[in-house]
């Protein structure tokens, strides 16, 4: 077998075996590319690793780099290959949609956007089933942010601490975060405490975060707000499935006070966390407005915002457009999307899939005093590392380590949490079991070699 054992002499796992012959790569070199990237791109702190890798080509759950190593890819491009790289349904949309009409704006009709709108509706369950239809989760959010605040005829909105909802100037108030936030004016947003399980103050009492919700629209508002916006799994927070029961308690709470209740599915959406299609749905809830990118194209630049016919109205009276939002080729993709999950049973697989796997992470964490939880659902899991379990110190330098070291050994997971202390694995849904256990002998085998 491949499993690794305990022993730093034992040889490192393999990864299993895969059907693909990538094609030999002779385009520029990553040394160049950063050089280049440094020049002409500007700064960036946000490389993972001390030599950024050159990725040159990609096949369903696999990154191949410039020396034709082949990588197992358990974070997705940041959660947005939801079917696989370069999946065949997928790429002929695309392609043929390209081949007829690339682009034409919704001033004129083209069937593509309704298809895919009427298959995205289909996928949401109450009232909820207008579509409009953006090229990214920051615009989704801002535009979810913007009906809310026309809808309610309120400004203050609620967001989580620990949140992320996007970079532009609107959405950088709601993101919680200080890794991400520019000081530029919040604009009448607040954010309350982050009902997280493992370091939240509360623990899974969900009724006592709600509390101070309810406390913040009494003591810290008018009493009127716009809204309240969560991601049903955080995720740049470090994949924290929210306390359970938390979301119905708020969203009571919120329509009370004449606010809208907005869920950011952006990362947890389209069968991820196996249990059920949409995030929200973990909580037993619906939203009045759902706002979802990432994995809705399957890395094409697509985003949606889906609500009532009621708040939908309420764009009625100016005009709502952006150039890109619907054009044929991301709308033929975003259709090639849903039906690949559908076809191929992606949501059931992550449920199996994913069990597996947090069951053997569980094992692993005891063994491993430096696993501080293992969290989450489907394939939207968080892996949190912490020097002193008691006190739950993150073990920062010691998650950068083993981070390079899982790219060494062939694996990439994502990083997470203020500290980055936290490994997210939410890989393409096409991964699999064999995947996952490769996954785990080598993150064994890199924390027993520490
Ligand atoms: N919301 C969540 C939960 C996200 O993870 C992201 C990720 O970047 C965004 C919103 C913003 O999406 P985008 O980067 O497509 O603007």
């Amino acid at each position: 077998g491949r499993r690794a054992s305990s022993s730093s002499s034992a040889a490192p796992p393999e990864l299993p075996p895969f059907d693909h012959v990538p094609r030999p790569y002779k385009g520029m070199l990553g040394d160049e590319i950063l050089r280049k990237r440094q020049r002409f791109l500007g700064p960036s702190i946000f490389y993972y690793y001390q030599k950024p890798l050159n990725i040159v080509e990609g096949k369903m759950q696999y990154l191949y780099d410039e020396n034709g190593k082949r990588y197992l890819d358990a974070i997705a491009g940041i959660v947005t290959v939801s079917c696989g790289h370069c999946h065949p349904d997928v790429v002929d949309a695309v392609i043929e949609q390209s081949k007829i009409l690339q682009h034409a704006t919704t001033i004129y009709l083209h069937h593509a956007i309704v298809e895919f709108a009427e298959a995205l509706a289909s996928k949401m369950p109450g009232n909820l089933k207008v579509v409009y239809v953006v090229n990214s989760g920051t615009e989704a959010n801002e535009l979810a942010m913007l009906m809310a605040r026309l809808y309610s005829g309120n400004l203050s909105m609620i967001a989580l601490r620990n949140a992320y909802h996007g970079g532009s100037s609107g959405t950088i108030g709601l993101t919680a975060l200080q890794t991400w936030k520019y000081p530029i004016p919040q604009g009448e947003i607040h954010h309350v405490m982050n009902p997280n399980p493992y370091r939240g103050a509360f623990g899974s009492d969900a009724v006592s975060y709600a509390k101070e919700v309810e406390d913040h629209i009494n003591f810290g508002s008018s009493g009127n707000i716009a809204g309240f916006i969560a991601e049903t799994f955080q995720g740049a927070g470090g994949a924290v499935e929210l306390a359970p029961g938390y979301l119905k308690l708020v969203y009571d709470m919120v329509r009370k006070a004449g606010g809208v209740c907005i869920a950011d599915e952006v990362q947890s959406g389209f069968g991820r966390t196996g249990s059920h299609y949409w995030g929200f749905e973990t909580q037993g809830v619906i939203p009045d407005i759902v706002t979802m990118a990432k994995g809705i194209g399957n890395g094409l630049p697509l985003g949606a915002v889906v609500t009532t016919p009621e708040i939908a109205q309420v764009l009625s009276k100016k005009i709502q457009f952006n150039t890109f939002g619907g054009n044929p080729v991301c709308s033929a993709g975003g259709l090639a999307v849903l039906k690949v999950i559908d076809k191929e049973k992606r949501q059931e697989h992550c449920a199996s899939v994913g069990s597996h796997l947090i069951e053997r992470l569980k094992t692993l964490q005891q063994k491993h005093e430096i696993i501080g939880d293992v969290r989450g659902r489907g394939l939207m899991l968080g892996v949190e590392f912490v020097t002193d379990r008691k006190e739950k110190t993150p073990a920062k330098a010691e998650a950068a380590v083993l981070l390079e070291k899982l790219k060494d050994l062939g694996v990439l997971v994502g990083k997470g949490g203020l500290h980055g202390n936290v490994f997210r694995i939410k890989p393409p849904m096409c991964f699999t079991k064999d995947d996952a256990d490769f996954l785990v002998d080598a993150l064994d085998y890199a924390i027993s070699g520490m």
